[in-house]
């Protein structure tokens, strides 16, 4: 026996899945320079337009000097700076939550927050299309675990009658490939019924919904009974890096005595930490992100829809339309980067079979003229394929 690598990998060449990654010489913005070229890009998390943004560069520099660059240990140890704590405040207020509880990454808070919360006696239960992490946390966590049908609440309810030992109801916000919203009032509702807790990973809700920003729990209006475990991410609307979880004095205290994933790692960067908090500040002194981005978002969805093309139904950022072949999405998407536009083409496993994509994301720096570019091109780009196929 040995490891065949290259069989593999020739296997996920010959299947078109193979992954390959692009090398992004500027900061993120909506042009950018990949490879050596200019292109405007719609495909980055960066959905308010603050990853390269002056004051949150200014911040981080500032943090440094204040803070130095490394967290230097865990955060039970003497990894925890003002830093960090100052931030964990700020989400507590931006979510509305009595207290929240910083992470490096999204990925380790919903391991975090999931293996610490079930175990092989309880029951979780996702919704199909969740993202990866949320998958992984609950293999980890070997807890017993069901996927409803997406965002079926037939299917949920039926789930939720048969579960048994302590009971976690997890859910994208907005789901990371679709772009629609999880049925939020009626999960909760179902979830408190059944005696189960609601488990919501807003990874590209928080800053984008809310008037605040507040995310799918301020869009929704739910608070600490209708979603007791929060997750949000800093590395997409905030454009900075790290995670949290938000909930009671209790969730976070518990969080913080038995979750793995926050106790046996290094604290990230307080200079990271401090950009974040500036970045909180302008997505709450500058609503005309938000306002401007749904603009684009309904210029785009008015133009696609017009030319007959398959888009999903989504009023967030993230607006994918559906090619199902991955070599005729990859064909796609090729095209689009010979004209100059960087659109990503989603292929299995992200999605599921058949279901490949083109996801395109939408940001508060992109402009009215970006976006008609892109519109134009696609619909061009659209009936060219589809003439040869
Ligand atoms: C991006 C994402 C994560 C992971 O967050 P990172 O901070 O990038 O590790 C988790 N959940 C969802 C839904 C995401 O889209």
């Amino acid at each position: 026996m040995s490891f065949d690598l290259s069989a593999r990998l020739a296997q996920q060449q010959a299947q078109h899945l193979y992954r390959q990654r692009p090398l992004l010489e500027s900061p993120q913005g909506a042009q950018v320079i990949v490879d050596g070229k200019t292109y405007i890009a719609f495909c980055s998390n960066d959905y308010l337009g603050l990853a390269n943004h002056p004051q949150l560069v200014s911040a981080l520099h500032a943090g440094a000097r204040r803070y130095g660059v490394g967290g230097g240990a865990s955060h039970l140890v003497i990894g925890h700076s003002q830093a960090h704590h100052q931030l964990e405040e700020a989400l507590a207020q931006l979510t509305q939550r009595p207290r929240a509880l910083l992470f490096s990454t999204g990925y380790m808070a919903n391991l975090a927050a999931i293996t610490a919360l079930v175990g092989k006696t309880d029951s979780l239960l996702h919704d199909r299309l969740n993202h990866a992490s949320l998958l992984d946390a609950g293999i980890l966590a070997g807890v017993r675990f069901s996927r409803y049908l997406h965002n079926d609440m037939q299917s949920l309810a039926q789930r939720l009658s048969k579960a048994q030992g302590n009971t976690l109801v997890v859910t994208d916000g907005v789901f990371s490939m679709d772009g629609d919203l999880a049925n939020l009032p009626e999960i909760t509702k179902l979830s408190k019924a059944h005696g189960a807790w609601c488990m919501v990973d807003d990874a590209h809700g928080l800053g984008v919904l809310g008037a605040q920003g507040g995310g799918c729990v301020e869009h929704f209006g739910l608070g600490l009974a209708d979603v007791p475990v929060l997750v949000g991410t800093l590395g997409k609307a905030f454009g900075s890096s790290g995670a949290f979880i938000a909930g009671s004095e209790e969730l976070i205290e518990y969080m913080i005595q038995f979750a793995r994933p926050y106790i046996y790692t290094t604290s990230q960067s307080p200079a990271i930490a401090c950009a974040t908090l500036e970045s909180l500040k302008i997505s709450q002194a500058e609503p005309w992100r938000r306002e401007h981005l749904k603009a684009l978002v309904k210029q785009f969805r008015e133009a696609i829809l017009a030319a007959d093309i398959p888009l999903l139904d989504s009023p967030t950022p993230i607006q994918p339309i559906i090619v199902g072949d991955s070599s005729k999405a990859m064909q796609l998407a090729a095209k689009l980067r010979e004209q100059g536009l960087i659109v990503s083409a989603i292929r299995p496993p992200t999605v599921a079979q058949g279901s490949a994509r083109l996801r395109i994301t939408l940001t508060a720096a992109h402009t009215t003229a970006h976006v008609e570019q892109l519109t134009t091109a696609l619909i061009c780009t659209w009936q060219e394929i589809l003439r040869e196929s």
